[in-house]
């Protein structure tokens, strides 16, 4: 048998070919709309999907680099098939439409990204689709909340923006009994410190616009999961065209490079800061899965092979002192988005999570002192200066 190569080697080799024309070293960006055919037979045998192939690039594996790009994901996150798209949402919604039709019955995790939040609160109901938002980090709410037309679990985990973590394994075998797709949005985790799939998930998502790409000059999004699942969505994708530009697909492959190398530092770096912040006196609660502080770190230490470089955390006077520490730090910039190599600093209650109603933000624990930090690849010590000066100066 063949030697399967570890998660770092995948990460620089899987997929690519050496280009069959000029033998270029990198993977090629085809920019190209459409594939000519060597004849109208092989034409029609595309299209009838009696060969495999390329024929036009909004149409499933829609180019070789989407394809490279595509096969790279699913070895790292342990799945049969790749498919890609053109935002996180793009990949969100394609799998939505895939799976749920009118009178079925989806849950979802009730902290999750704001568009998610939106998507599934106000789009998906006006298609016939009932949607209920469960505390998923308590398997009894799980089980609570399946109804016979319950046909997709979605989770967030860790959750943006309040890092909460749920039991993927457990909540994956129950989705499994109950006949219902278990879909897990890995954005936070990446496939370096997560992988749904091997604890029982049926689909990984990720937005690339985030670690994936890395170095947030991109908006994509990446699933992987069974070959069944991604043929049926392939028509879906084709359909509704939310399609990843080649030079996308290209930066993609290029940040999967380094993916490994820049997850460890990201997480080494938000350890110091999480660590920090906990040991200042201006700083009210900190939220780090890989602090023993936070109320699931028994779980992520089972489930995660660390903690990645997201973190949240209020200062005292809540609100007010939040925008004045927004305001005064220097190093890190003032943004939204996350898995950058700079460190990025945001206020979810008025700026990713605004849309979320105010009350629902109160319950599910976004409340409006939080403060949320992407922690880049930078220097730890300059990262922490910078939070310390500021939090001086509020
Ligand atoms: C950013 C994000 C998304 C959406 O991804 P886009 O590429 O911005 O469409 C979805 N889920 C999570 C957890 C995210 O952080």
């Amino acid at each position: 048998m063949e030697r399967e190569v570890k998660f770092a080697t995948k990460c620089v080799h899987t997929g690519e070919k050496p280009d069959p024309v000029f033998g270029a070293h990198t993977t090629p960006i085809y920019q190209t709309s459409t594939f000519i055919f060597e004849n109208a037979r092989q034409g029609a045998a595309r299209f009838a999907g009696e060969e495999s192939g390329y024929v036009y690039a909004r149409i499933p594996p829609n180019t070789p680099t989407h394809a490279v790009l595509a096969e790279k994901f699913a070895a790292l996150e342990g799945g049969e098939a790749g498919q890609t798209f053109a935002s996180g949402m793009a990949a969100i919604t394609a799998i939505s439409l895939t799976a749920l039709k009118k009178g079925d019955h989806l849950i979802s995790t009730d902290v999750v990204y704001g568009c998610t939040y939106s998507l599934f609160s106000q789009v998906l109901p006006g298609l016939g689709i009932e949607v209920s938002f469960v505390d998923t980090s308590k398997i009894e709410n799980v089980k609570r909340a399946f109804k016979p037309e319950t046909k997709m679990v979605f989770l967030e985990s860790p959750a943006n923006p309040t890092l909460t973590i749920c039991d993927i394994a457990e909540i994956a075998r129950i989705a499994r009994e109950k006949g219902a797709l278990c879909v897990v949005d890995n954005t936070f985790a990446t496939p370096y410190f997560q992988r749904p799939l091997e604890l029982g998930a049926d689909l990984s998502l990720s937005s690339c616009t985030k670690y994936i790409g890395g170095h947030a000059d991109l908006l994509g999004g990446i699933a992987a999961g069974n070959k069944d699942f991604m043929n049926r969505m392939s028509s879906v994708v084709g359909y509704t065209g939310g399609i990843m530009g080649p030079h996308e697909a290209w930066l993609c492959i290029r940040g999967l490079k380094t993916l490994h190398i820049r997850m460890e530092r990201h997480a080494e770096n938000a350890m110091k800061v999480a660590e920090f912040l906990e040991s200042r006196p201006e700083v009210e609660w900190v939220r780090y899965p890989g602090l023993p502080s936070h109320p699931q770190h028994e779980l992520a230490l089972k489930q995660m092979s660390g903690f990645s470089g997201m973190l949240a955390f209020e200062v005292k006077g809540g609100i007010k002192a939040g925008r004045r520490l927004m305001d005064k730090v220097k190093l890190c910039s003032l943004a939204v988005s996350l898995g950058a190599t700079d460190t990025l600093i945001q206020h979810p209650a008025s700026m990713t999570h605004a849309c979320v109603p105010c009350s629902v933000r109160k319950r599910v624990g976004i409340t409006d002192g939080l403060v949320r930090l992407s922690v880049g690849i930078e220097d730890s010590g300059d990262i922490i200066a910078d939070l310390k000066q500021a939090l001086e100066a509020i």
